[in-house]
This record gives structure tokens, C-alpha cells and sequence, in this order.
């Protein structure tokens, strides 16, 4: 059988893939050499009208949503092995779209495949309940699809980001992808077709947010948003889902702080910390961006988080050992030196990085060296907003109400790690941090069983874990009057 990763990719309604109402197709290249990686088609809002279109008569009318859940639990299984069969060949798709290290798509690939293997565990087991209320009465509730849900994804981790909203919700879903990296969705959608999910029941149109996005959102067909990606489209997206009175998901940016207590195991920290912000180019909602530690440890830390900065190998993402891959454009990669520029003016020191790569051989693509910058005033825009760029603040503290105040001094509230020996600081500051997630002594780190959420500026709702399904429900309540004489005893 033809792999399923070949291109050309087109649009993906009802169960065919269609070039789309306007034709349209965007070519795209690899971020880290410029080379041509194909084309896929784009859509319009023609085409967001019939996928919404496809996915309600699948929604009606395959009994899939209303059918037994086994019969859906059998299904993911069959999906996700048919994806781990075509894990490698996803996961190259994948690093030549959007330029992260292979090893990095492979785990993002696993994680995908293990989010759909959770998922299948679920579909069978959405249950209600029996609530006890006076007189010869019977009440409970059920959990009913929602119906149509319509899904954004974001180009930072493509397939993982739009597969974990996408996976809990298969009642009948619209995804669109980011247009600068649709191709993994769009090959998963042929993989969804050969597990036996129903034509119409997993829709993907990929096109500009602005056009195809927003119709998807104002289709009165949508029940339900999930929208993953920036704060500003955010906004907009609540907005356009308040008017039509429908449930929004938002899971936006971060600007997550790492505190290292005096305790701490320096040398972990250093290397948790390094994955932390250099991961993915630093191109990540939960990145540990902002560095705050103990007064005592400042020199030896941030001299450990340099020698890592400045060890790592940079280079296209298939080849081996490149350890940090570039920015997914040019765009983005002017984004992140335009702030280090702003750090500097406003009186940081940079430590290490801040500029492209010497070596010739990258000059093609969007790289940017691993960048440390010290004592970056507080109200520098480089510490207040969100880079999405490997780019480290690193600032100390004299006692732990200051290190919290300095983490919880921010627009943003997703994931703060915390570094200690000691069990009651870990504890009393994980209660006390401004934040959707917490993780103690490790990088970051999430699994598709346990919730993954942001408070303030970083979200609304979550996603991952058994509850995560409870997004794509409603909860019906049935009272029924037994009749008869009033129970006693
Ligand atoms: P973005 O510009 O907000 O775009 C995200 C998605 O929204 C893309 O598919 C985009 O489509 C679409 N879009 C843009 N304008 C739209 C509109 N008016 N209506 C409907 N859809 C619209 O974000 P990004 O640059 O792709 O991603 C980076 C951001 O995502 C960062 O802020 C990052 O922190 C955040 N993020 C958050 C999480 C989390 O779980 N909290 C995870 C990953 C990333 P086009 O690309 O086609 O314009």
C-alpha cells in the first residue's frame, strides 16, 4: 500500500480529499534549508461551509456519535496502531514541515499515538448519573454529543496540538490546521478513513485563519471551539463563539517561570531548564522562559545554562544528532531577535546567543542561537510577553514570597516548574504559583492522561485526561414521576 504521507494533499471533507472550492494551494518549504517539501491544498470558506456541511450529516445521520462507544473505542485502537505502523514516516513529515528535531517529532508522534489509545480507553465509559430527590421519583443525567466541534491548531506541534482536542471529541469534528504546517493533519485524516471512522465524522481545512477559521467558528452548525494558538486570535475567537453562545477551549500562550530554591540539585535543574526553553527552538506555550533563582546558585547556574546554550547542535532536524532545529519562519526568527534587541535596550545583558548561527552551512535557514540574557528589568516587553523563541530571562530572589511574586508577576498562568529538596517548599509554593500546571524537580512534562490547562492570560477550559470529553458533552437531565403512593422506608 502507497504510504500514507505521500502528497499531494487536498482538502479533506466527507471522507475525499477535493483540491477545494477555489483550487488554491500553498507551497511549502522546509525551515531549515529553504528545499521545496511540496504543496497542499487551501481552503475557503466555501470549503469551511462544506466540511461543517459533511460533518453534520455525519453527525445525524452515521449513528457514530449515538452508537455503542465500544464500537468508537474499537476504531481509535485500529487508529492509533495504524499510526504507530507510520510513525516514522509521520515524524519526518512532520520535521521537514516545521524543522523540530526528529527525535522531538518521533516523541510528539508517540504522544499522539498514545493520546488516541486514551481516548479509545474513554469512548465506552461517558457515563451519567442517578440523583437521589424526594417522592416516588426517578432522576438521572446522560452525556450527549455535543455535535459539530470545530478544532484550531497552531504550528508548534502540529499533529499533537490538533489530535489532543481532536481525539476526545470525535463525534464530528472540523479541523483547521495552521496554514504553515497542514500536512500531518491531512494525512491523518486518510488514516482516520482506513480505521473505519465514518466518512464526514473527521473533516480537515486547512486556510487562513482570518477566512476559514472565522467561518468555521460563525457556522451556525458549530456547537463547540477549541482553539489553540495566541492570545490576540483567542480574544477573537471568544468573541465570535460569545455571539453565538457556544463553548470556547482557548489554550494560549506562557511565559513560564523556573524557580530554583537554594536546595536544589543544580546540575538537573541546569539540564531540565535547557530543555526547557531551547526544546522546539523554544517555539512552546509551556516553555520555562523566565529563570529565577536563589540569589546563591545565580553564577552557577546560569554559567551551567550557557556551556548547554552554547554545546548544542543546531541543524536541519533530519539530520542525526542536531540537538536544536530553526524557527518555523523567517518571520518568527526576526520576532525573536527583535526582542533580544529590546532586552539589551532596556538594560539586560546578554550572556550568550542572541544572534544567528557563524556557520554558513545554516545560513538558509531560520536559526537562531540558544540565548541566555541576565537581569532583563521586569517591565521589559522581552519579560512581559511571549517570545515563542529560544531565549532564557534569567533574574534572582532572597526568599521564596519573593520568588513567587517575581513567577506570578505576569499576563500569563500555564505551566511553572519548581526546583527543591525540600518537600514542604515544593508543596507550599506549587499552591501558591499562578499557574494551570506545576511540575516539581523535571522539565516540563505532560501526559494525555493528565489535564493540561492555563489560568489568566494562558486559557480558558483544558484539555487531555478522562474529564477532557466532559468539553465535547452536555449533561442532560431526565426526571421521571413513578406514580403511585409515596414511598416510605
Ligand atoms: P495564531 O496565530 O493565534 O494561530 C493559531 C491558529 O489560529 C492557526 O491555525 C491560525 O491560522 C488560526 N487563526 C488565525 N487567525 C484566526 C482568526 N481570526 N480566526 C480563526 N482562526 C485564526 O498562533 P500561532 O502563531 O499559530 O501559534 C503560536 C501561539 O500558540 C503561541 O502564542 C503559543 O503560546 C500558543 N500555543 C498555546 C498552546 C497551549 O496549549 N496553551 C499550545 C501551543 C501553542 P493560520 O495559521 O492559517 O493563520
Amino acid at each position: 500500500m502507497a504510504s500514507r504521507v505521500e502528497p499531494p494533499f487536498g482538502l479533506f471533507i466527507g471522507g475525499r480529499e477535493t483540491p477545494g472550492a477555489g483550487g488554491n494551494r500553498s507551497e511549502l518549504t522546509d525551515p531549515a534549508t529553504g528545499e521545496r517539501v511540496g504543496t497542499a491544498a487551501v481552503g475557503s470558506p466555501d470549503d469551511a461551509r462544506a466540511a461543517m456541511e459533511a460533518a453534520d450529516a455525519a453527525f445525524r445521520e452515521s449513528g457514530w456519535a449515538a452508537d455503542d462507544g465500544a464500537r468508537r473505542g474499537r476504531a481509535l485502537t485500529k487508529l492509533a496502531a495504524l499510526l504507530e505502523a507510520d510513525a516514522e514516516a509521520f515524524a519526518r513529515l512532520e520535521t521537514r514541515n516545521m524543522g523540530k528535531p526528529l527525535r522531538e517529532s518521533r516523541g510528539d508522534i508517540a504522544f499522539v499515538v498514545r493520546t488516541i489509545e486514551y481516548c479509545a480507553g474513554v469512548a465506552d465509559k461517558i457515563e451519567g448519573e442517578t440523583i437521589p430527590v424526594p417522592g416516588g421519583r426517578l432522576d438521572y443525567t446522560v452525556r450527549e454529543p455535543l455535535g459539530v466541534t470545530v478544532h484550531i491548531a497552531p504550528w508548534n506541534y502540529p499533529l499533537l496540538l490538533a489530535v489532543r482536542s481532536v481525539a476526545p471529541a470525535l463525534a464530528a469534528v472540523v479541523l483547521k490546521p495552521a496554514t504553515l504546517t497542514p500536512i500531518t493533519a491531512l494525512a491523518f485524516a486518510r488514516l482516520a478513513r482506513d480505521a473505519g471512522i465514518p466518512d464526514g465524522i473527521l473533516n480537515v481545512v486547512p486556510g487562513r485563519g482570518r477566512e476559514v477559521g472565522e467561518a468555521l467558528v460563525a457556522d451556525p452548525r458549530c456547537r463547540s471551539v477549541t482553539f489553540t494558538g495566541s492570545g490576540e486570535i483567542g480574544v477573537r475567537i471568544a468573541e465570535l463563539a460569545g455571539r453565538r453562545l457556544v463553548p470556547a477551549t482557548l489554550e494560549l500562550g506562557g511565559k513560564g517561570a523556573a524557580l530554583v530554591f537554594a536546595d536544589a540539585d543544580v546540575e538537573r535543574a541546569a539540564k531540565a531548564i535547557g530543555y526547557g526553553i531551547f526544546g522546539n527552538a523554544g517555539q512552546m506555550c509551556w516553555a520555562a522562559s523566565r529563570l529565577i533563582v536563589h540569589e546563591s546558585l545565580r553564577d552557577a547556574l546560569l554559567e551551567r545554562v550557557r556551556r548547554i546554550a552554547e554545546g548544542l547542535k543546531l541543524g536541519p532536524g533530519l539530520e542525526d544528532s542536531v540537538e536544536m532545529g530553526p524557527l518555523v519562519s523567517r518571520e518568527q526568527a526576526d520576532r525573536v531577535l527583535e526582542y533580544v534587541r529590546v532586552a539589551r535596550a532596556d538594560g539586560g545583558t546578554l550572556v550568550t546567543g542572541g544572534a544567528p548561527p557563524d556557520d554558513a552551512r545554516l545560513a538558509s535557514g531560520h536559526f537562531v542561537r540558544p540565548t541566555v540574557l541576565a537581569d532583563v528589568p521586569s517591565d521589559s516587553r522581552a519579560v512581559r510577553e511571549e517570545i515563542f523563541g529560544p531565549v532564557l530571562a534569567v533574574t534572582s530572589f532572597a526568599d521564596a514570597d519573593a520568588a513567587v511574586a517575581a513567577a506570578n508577576d505576569s499576563a500569563f498562568g500555564l505551566l511553572a516548574t519548581v526546583w527543591t529538596r525540600d518537600l514542604v517548599t515544593a508543596h507550599t509554593v506549587a499552591r501558591r504559583l499562578e499557574a494551570g500546571m506545576v511540575v516539581v524537580n523535571e522539565a516540563p512534562t505532560t501526559f494525555p492522561q493528565t489535564p493540561f490547562a492555563g489560568v489568566k492570560g494562558s486559557g480558558v477550559g483544558f484539555e487531555q485526561g478522562a474529564r477532557a470529553v466532559e468539553s465535547y458533552t452536555r449533561r442532560k437531565n431526565v426526571l421521571v414521576q413513578l406514580g403511585g403512593a409515596r414511598r416510605r422506608g
